[in-house]
């Protein structure tokens, strides 16, 4: 769950955004919000975090995003697959919970694959 300034940004952003994939041009639009990346994924900083989740306040909101224009984990080759799983592994590591909506969930707006890595406060 987001603030009520972030869900007004957030909405802001969705009515007004005219580009293709705000993940696919991600890089490009906001390089700053890109913090890592390996061969096949990017992980970036949540412009419009949740400050609270699964009864916690977030400390910290991020996402591992694809950087091929995919809907699934199904989609994932190899490749896709060892770096999905090493950033998985090294954000748990660190305290970082998961969460990702299915393709058939209707509360996921954007088609492009994006797992959400959200760390509470105190760790
Ligand atoms: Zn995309």
């Amino acid at each position: 769950m987001r603030t009520p300034e972030n869900q007004a940004a957030y909405d802001a952003f969705k009515q007004t955004y005219k580009g293709e994939c705000a993940f696919c041009d991600m890089p490009e639009r906001e390089p700053t919000q890109v913090v890592e990346t390996n061969e096949t994924m990017m992980v970036i900083q949540n412009i419009f975090p949740y400050n609270n989740w699964d009864g916690f306040v977030v400390a910290d909101h991020r996402m591992i995003v694809p950087k091929r224009h995919l809907g699934s984990l199904d989609a994932f080759n190899e490749q896709e697959r060892n770096d999905y799983f090493d950033l998985l592994r090294e954000y748990e590591a660190a305290h970082y919970s998961f969460y990702s909506r299915a393709p058939s969930n209707t509360a996921r707006t954007v088609y492009h694959l994006h797992t959400h890595l959200i760390k509470p406060v105190g760790y």
